[in-house]
């Protein structure tokens, strides 16, 4: 007997970024731009509750949406900087890591058939989280030329009017863009004329280092069809802790929760501590870590336009989106650089429409390597 994976899984194809991860693994003295993780520790006092709370045997189950106490404390947070407000007993849930979140509400809301717009070049998820879900994904450009914002002309031209849900990434992964309020006042009036469900993955943003971060949810009637994501993967340093949270009104994360409550149980119920302790008292951390990637993110950005290689000016979570030269196609570059000078980067093609002709470079790494890794980008410019 042969296991016959279902046709929804099948569809999907093999994630982009690994060859290049294998061909990392076999190399020697390989500097990594390719990862999208911090290269920091969970601050201290976050790890110290989470094993506090081991010695002191809380390791069953939370509540399904989350230890009410956590939930609290993020509707205290995200008011606090974001402005949003939302209810904890109602309009929060807690998953295992944002990307659980992201999966549950394509889960919740997409019907077989049904179109999803995203916003491109994305994260990887959420092509392989619509197709899981039986959904159409219609895929929306945005173009350097344009800081890859997001336009109401490049959702119009793409057909968007008539999709059910449409996907935002700001600040992005993997350009680096930003969207100010007035970038997203027409894609809300955009959402609310074509009636669309916006999911809007905010991962990043405490990692805005120009201005204030904006929700799409604060904007006029937005928050009743928007569902918010953020995490502590990011700010906070916890990927491996594995622990997210989505924001939306009651039915919604009612919905969510449906499904989470059967699939789930609860998020990870060390992380839940870490995650409390984070929030209680780790704000000078994520501050100083902020600072960090600024600084990188300065560095990177100038040292790409020294070298001569054309870079917009990324403003948010910790990666930047230079253009590869003429003659190279972005896989062909990422592969010879790696085999010649290893320094893995990760080819913009993985991350859809708009992303062709770029590499997408992630700053979380020491300034260090990273001025070995731009040494050695120049060196290879100067071979060829
Ligand atoms: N959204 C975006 C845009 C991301 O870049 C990532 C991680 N690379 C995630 C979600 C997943 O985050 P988490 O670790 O919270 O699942």
């Amino acid at each position: 007997m042969t296991f016959d994976p279902a046709e929804r899984v099948r569809k999907v194809p093999p994630s982009g970024i690994r060859r290049f991860f294998e061909i990392a693994e076999e190399r020697d003295e390989v500097i990594s731009l390719g990862v999208g993780e911090p290269d920091f520790s969970t601050p201290w006092a976050a790890r110290d509750a989470a094993i506090t709370s081991l010695e002191q045997g809380k390791t069953s189950y939370t509540a399904n949406r989350g230890k009410r106490e956590l939930r609290v404390a993020i509707a205290d947070d995200v008011a606090d900087r974001f402005d949003l407000g939302y209810d904890p007993d109602e309009e929060i849930i807690v998953t295992a890591g944002a990307s659980e979140a992201v999966d549950l509400a394509f889960r919740a809301f997409v019907d077989p058939g049904d179109t999803v717009a995203i916003a491109q070049p994305s994260y990887i998820s959420y092509e392989p989280g619509v197709t899981f879900a039986g959904g159409d994904v219609l895929s929306v450009p945005t173009t350097e030329e344009n800081e890859f914002r997001l336009t109401v002309e490049a959702l119009a031209d793409a057909g968007a009017a008539d999709a059910e849900m449409l996907v935002l990434c700001y600040p992005n992964n993997p350009t680096g863009a930003i969207m100010r309020e007035a970038d997203l006042e027409p894609i809300a009036e955009f959402a609310r004329e074509h009636d669309l469900t916006v999911l809007s993955d905010e991962i990043y943003a405490e990692l805005t280092y120009a201005g204030e971060h904006t929700s799409i949810a604060t904007l006029e009637g937005m928050r009743e069809r928007t569902v918010v994501f953020n995490g502590f993967s990011k700010a906070h340093a916890m990927t491996g802790l594995r622990l997210g949270y989505a924001l939306a009104p009651a039915d919604a994360v009612g919905a969510m929760n449906k499904i989470h409550q059967y699939t789930m149980l609860s998020a990870p119920t060390t992380a839940q501590y870490a995650a409390l302790e984070a929030l209680d008292s780790c704000a000078d951390e994520v501050e100083g870590m902020v600072e960090q990637y600024d600084r990188r993110r300065r560095f990177v950005l100038s040292r790409f336009r020294e070298i001569g290689m054309d870079v917009f000016e990324a403003k948010g979570a910790f990666y930047c989106f230079p253009e590869v030269p003429g003659g190279w196609t972005a896989a062909e570059f990422a592969e010879e650089l790696l085999r010649e000078q290893g320094v893995a980067v990760v080819p913009g093609d993985v991350f859809g429409e708009g992303g062709e002709s770029h590499l997408r470079i992630s700053y979380a790494t020491s300034l260090a390597d990273l001025r070995e890794a731009l040494r050695r980008i120049e060196a290879f410019l100067e071979e060829h």
